[in-house]
């Protein structure tokens, strides 16, 4: 079997695009098929190679892989026209030369008819020969086809208008090349966006009128943002690449894409793995499915906690180069990842932690120091503990905090939230006696001399 994505390069990878290409992937995967991936940029004014360029980006970090592609149909439309030309030639085809205002026109009478703009099939028996080439839909009959996702779907041929696939000047028009192309690449799945469902009636008579075998259809429901409407840029981020940027693990995306439209009974975390061998075209949900950003955060979160460090740090390489953080000059980097795994809910949240194990800051929160700093002696009592430290290690910091605590019979918090703030200048550490160990002793010393020395 063979599967494929079509995107059209007029945007970016959305959300919604980004879900299509990983059913057909996973199904591929699933049934041991290829999957394709085919650009789709015959609308040369829409299409720009900085949107193939993210789709082809959004793709690799996701790690959504092709066996065949990316192709252009850009580089096939010798192969359109001869199609086109072998439809003139069968009779299946013929030119109009309706003028737009004609068009126009008929649309405005029927839509007052309360009927549905159709072309009327003026020039159909005209034997032109210039203009744009539209295809002889049957005019009797009904299409039936078996949806994988949504059944049986039928609809009468008069329903149908002669559909162009040729414009004036010769490029072709999406139904034609998309039945050109999933026969040619012997696509045996067509899975995608529901949006779509209206072209597949018409598709489907094309291929019989070039006596080409039909692939399975599988459309796959929309996608809604929370207010109920389909998805848009009107509901935050539905860029893919924005995602990666807002700190999110692509696993986490994929986890989060594979429940928009599928379940397996109420199981929500997946790996790969386990998207590809529980993965079937009968799990797909006929609903539409709503876009949730918590649960995706939630989810984002799990797969940070039981990450292993060292993928964290491949994944973060790219918001370290973003912001020039310079990470060689301090504590170990998976041990400071290992420190805010539990307490990051996103690689930018991580980041931010990290700040305060390779960077001096120049002031602490005010409102915070004020309060915090105004008594320094519980600061001033443990910088002469630590100082005399000779092992820096978390254990033994923590006796020295103990040791403050007992000698000016104040509570742990006395001591611990003030040298927290020290330390990271805004109060966001985890357990403070660790903190202390990965930062190291002399910048610990130091942070606390600064913080003893605060005047607000
Ligand atoms: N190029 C079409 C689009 O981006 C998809 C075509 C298809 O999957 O048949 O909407």
């Amino acid at each position: 079997m063979k599967s494929r994505f079509a995107p059209s390069p007029t945007g970016y990878l959305h959300i919604g695009g980004a879900r299509t290409a990983l059913f057909a992937w996973a199904y591929a995967k699933k049934q041991q098929g290829n999957f394709v991936l085919r650009i789709e940029n015959t609308d040369r004014e829409r299409s720009t190679q900085a949107s193939v360029d993210a789709i082809l980006d959004g793709m690799n970090w996701l790690g959504l892989d092709y066996d065949e592609g990316p192709f252009y149909q850009t580089q096939r439309f010798e192969r359109y026209q001869a199609v086109i030309r072998q439809l003139l030639n069968e009779d299946k085809a013929y030119y109009c030369e309706c003028s737009k205002k004609r068009l126009e026109d008929l649309r405005e009478v029927l839509m007052a008819k309360g009927e549905k703009a159709m072309y009327d099939g003026c020039c159909r028996d005209k034997n032109l020969t210039s203009g744009v080439v539209r295809f002889k839909n049957p005019q009797e009959g009904v299409v039936i086809f078996e949806d994988k996702v949504k059944g049986k779907i039928s609809i009468a041929n008069k329903e149908l208008d002669d559909l162009i696939i040729a414009r004036t000047d010769g490029t072709p028009t999406y139904n034609l090349t998309v039945v050109v192309d999933d026969h040619d690449m012997e696509i045996s799945h067509v899975i995608r966006g529901d949006d779509h469902i209206n072209n597949t009636p018409r598709q489907i008579n094309l291929y019989e009128a070039l006596n080409w075998a039909l692939p399975k259809f599988a459309h796959l429901p929309m996608i809604l943002g929370s207010d109920g409407a389909r998805l848009s840029k009107r509901h935050g981020a539905v860029s893919v690449m924005a995602y990666r940027d807002a700190g999110f693990l692509p696993e986490a995306l994929l986890n989060y894409l594979v429940r928009l439209g599928w379940s397996h009974g109420d199981q929500e975390v997946f790996c790969l793995d386990e998207i590809v061998s529980l993965f079937d075209l009968k799990d797909i949900n006929k609903a539409p499915a709503s876009f949730n950003e918590e649960k995706l955060l939630w989810l984002n979160q799990e797969y940070i906690k039981k990450s292993t460090p060292e993928h964290l740090i491949k994944n973060l390489q790219w918001h370290l180069n973003e912001q020039s953080f310079n990470t060689s000059n301090g504590p170990d980097l998976p041990l400071v990842v290992n420190a805010l795994q539990a307490r990051s809910k996103t690689l930018v949240e991580m980041v931010e932690g990290m700040k305060m194990y390779y960077q001096d800051f120049d002031k602490f929160d005010k409102k915070l120091a004020d309060k915090q700093f105004k008594d320094t002696a519980p600061l001033a009592a443990l910088l002469e503990e630590l100082m005399q430290l000779d092992i820096w290690e978390a254990e033994a910091i923590k006796s020295c905090i103990k040791q403050v605590c007992d000698d000016l019979g104040i509570g742990f918090g006395k001591v611990g939230q003030p040298f927290r703030l020290a330390l990271s200048g805004n109060g966001n550490a985890g357990n403070i006696d660790a903190v202390a160990e990965l930062i190291g002793k002399s910048i610990t010393l130091k942070r606390l001399e600064k913080a003893i020395q605060y005047v607000g």
